[in-house]
């Protein structure tokens, strides 16, 4: 079993590593989310007006909640979750784009030790992986907060 975040070996039965565990999620341990993909487009839908966050991949805001689950939010968003987009432009490999992505910023940030946000793999309630990302600009007292 590899951490969802660093991909380093860890025991069988867990997710993330502790140090992965601590970065991300204040050291709680956190459920797999509890909606899958199609879900995630409703949800996606319903948000799309109030949502902020630039970009062209698909993507909702999280926050955990006081049961260590992480649920969609559309204010004071911690996390932003991206899963694999569906397809609708004939994209290849579509479903390596987010191992891609998580990869890519593992890379940057333990081989280049560039500064990026804290980020990992999640499950889907189906157990298909997502992207998830901190965002860098939350802080728990929300002075730099954003959204
Ligand atoms: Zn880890």
């Amino acid at each position: 079993m590899r951490c969802y975040g660093c991909l380093k070996d860890i025991d069988k039965g867990l997710y993330y590593c502790p140090k992965c565990k601590s970065n991300l999620f204040d050291g709680k341990s956190v459920k797999p989310l509890n909606f899958d993909k199609t879900e995630f487009y409703r949800i996606r839908g319903e948000m799309s007006e109030k949502m902020s966050i630039s970009g062209v991949q698909d993507k909702i805001s999280l926050k955990l909640n006081d049961s260590n689950e992480l649920v969609p939010t559309n204010k004071d968003g911690m996390y932003i979750l991206k899963p694999i987009p569906r397809d609708h432009d004939n994209t290849v490999n579509l479903e390596d784009i987010v191992q891609n992505e998580h990869l890519s910023m593992q890379i940057s940030s333990q081989i280049f030790k560039i500064k990026t946000a804290h980020n990992a793999l999640i499950e889907l309630s189906d157990g298909e992986l997502a992207y998830i990302t901190k965002r860098f600009d939350y802080s728990l007292n929300g002075s730099e907060k954003k959204l």
